[in-house]
């Protein structure tokens, strides 16, 4: 006999009723009585829905009751976000670029959890400075006489072309008016400052001339853009730090640098270019350089301001300093990176990003294999060990290879898109690539300690496919 849905409406339960039984005392004293009772409201309101729309039961008390402990349970689970990066790119934006060394993971969670001398000055017992400690670090570490630190680099341009030339030209070159990942593009950041682009030269070739001719009475400082993410190549000229510090003076202007990654040690030791140096490029004549905290120093996500004094207290007084200063955890986490710094073994031995920079191939080959053997029974797999190419990413280094090692994996039950997507949504999740028709897990990028985790995930993967083919 079919109820009429008034009747059936009637008929589900009162929340009150439900929290009255023991499994609803028993979630309420598991979880909470307002998360509890505030999700068999929705689930009610659920079950309504569906009978004005034709359901002909009311699902019983225990079965209301089971749905809520699940869906309680689920909302305050936090989800555990790591994922095993098997894609070869070491400062994969998306996945988070730099992993912080431990060090750093340290102190951020120190200075996150427990009180710190953050604006405190031991000595006198006074309010100190918030960035004290940090900027001595970087001027010692850069040879700079002054330091500043705010939320990325993109703030740190914005801020050094605000607080130096707003409402006055600055000169930058054709070839390097760039755009890094989408939002960051240097003639909106400079609009978004206040200052006037002074475009110079070509998209190819820039030369001494074209930037003295540009040079007028409203000109308040060159500025020089590193190309990160791109090369030009072939009929091509750029004029170097030196030589535009050289015009820059004459004119007794500053010259600006944003170097994007800046990296604090060689390269060309990993096989790879070098990165400008921000030492250096201080040393060749540039009066401020900004660089990345979270590119190839290997920090957290924070905008790194160095050099001439002046102009470096002109930025900090600036309005917009407020606005774009990094928070305490930040500033823990890049002092611990930088004290690494001082001495360069320290650096490469526990900054992550080094650390897989200078595994050997054999190492990464061993792993592979391991990695092979213990996957070796399950069927319709094809699976083999080759060479690969990782990447420094980041938008660092563009272009240029990185020798590494790989698993390469061919299921014949699923495609190998199917066998990717299946791998994203593991526990944890592993990223791939695909190449040639294969799943591509380059070694480079996964940490030694979740080896396991890998093997785990794929071994779960692998055989479910197996089942779902017996
Ligand atoms: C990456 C980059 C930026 C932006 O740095 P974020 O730290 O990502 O804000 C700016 N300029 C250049 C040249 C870069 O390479």
């Amino acid at each position: 006999m079919s109820q009429e849905p008034h009747n059936l409406l009637r008929r589900i339960p009162q929340v009150d009723a439900l929290l009255k039984t023991a499994q609803g005392q028993a979630l309420t004293s598991q979880y909470s009585q307002q998360l509890v009772a505030q999700t068999l409201r929705e689930i009610l309101e659920e079950v309504r829905k569906r009978i004005r729309s034709g359901q002909t039961c009311v699902p019983a008390q225990a079965e209301l009751l089971s749905a809520c402990e699940e869906r309680v349970s689920k909302s305050l689970q936090t989800q555990k976000p790591v994922v095993i990066n098997a894609t070869g790119i070491l400062l994969h934006t998306n996945l988070g670029r730099a992993p912080l060394a431990t060090q750093a993971a340290q102190a951020a969670l120190d200075a996150a959890t427990r009180y710190s001398t953050l604006e405190f000055d031991l000595d006198t017992g006074r309010r100190g400075d918030r960035q004290a400690h940090v900027e001595t670090l970087i001027s010692q570490l850069l040879g700079a006489q002054a330091a500043l630190v705010v939320n990325n680099n993109a703030a740190a341009v914005l801020l050094m072309l605000a607080a130096v030339a707003r409402g006055w030209e600055v000169v930058v070159s054709r070839g390097e008016l760039v755009e890094i990942g989408g939002s960051f593009r240097v003639p909106e950041v400079m609009a978004q400052s206040g200052c006037i682009l002074r475009e110079v030269g070509t998209t190819n070739k820039t030369k001494p001339g074209d930037y003295r001719a540009a040079i007028g009475e409203s000109t308040a400082a060159l500025m020089k853009v590193h190309t990160s993410n791109y090369k030009v190549v072939g009929f091509t000229q750029a004029v170097d730090i030196p030589e535009l510090a050289e015009i820059a003076r004459e004119a007794g202007l500053p010259l600006l640098a944003d170097l994007g990654s800046g990296a604090l040690l060689p390269l060309n030791v990993y096989g790879l270019q070098d990165e400008p140096s921000p030492r250096e490029i201080l040393a060749q004549g540039a009066q401020v350089v900004c660089f990345s905290g979270d590119k190839l120093l290997g920090g957290p996500q924070a905008g790194i301001l160095a050099g001439n004094t002046d102009l470096i207290a002109v930025m900090r007084r600036h309005p917009l300093m407020r606005a774009l200063r990094p928070d305490k955890m930040t500033l823990a986490a890049l002092e611990a990176t930088l004290q690494l710094y001082r001495d360069a073994d320290l650096a490469r031995r526990h900054i992550p990003l080094y650390r897989m920079l200078g595994t050997d191939q054999q190492t990464l080959r061993l792993r592979a294999l391991a990695l092979m053997e213990a996957l070796k029974d399950i069927s319709g797999l094809q699976c083999e060990v080759a060479e690969s190419q990782a990447q420094l990413g980041g938008g660092s280094a563009p272009g240029e290879a990185l020798a590494s090692v790989a698993l390469c994996l061919k299921s014949r039950l699923v495609s190998s898109n199917s066998l990717a997507d299946r791998l994203r949504h593991g526990s944890p999740a592993v990223i791939a690539h695909i190449r040639q028709d294969a799943v591509v897990l380059d070694l480079r990028t996964v940490f030694p300690d979740q080896l396991p985790e890998l093997t785990g995930a794929l071994k779960a993967v692998l055989s479910s496919l197996e089942v779902q083919d017996a």
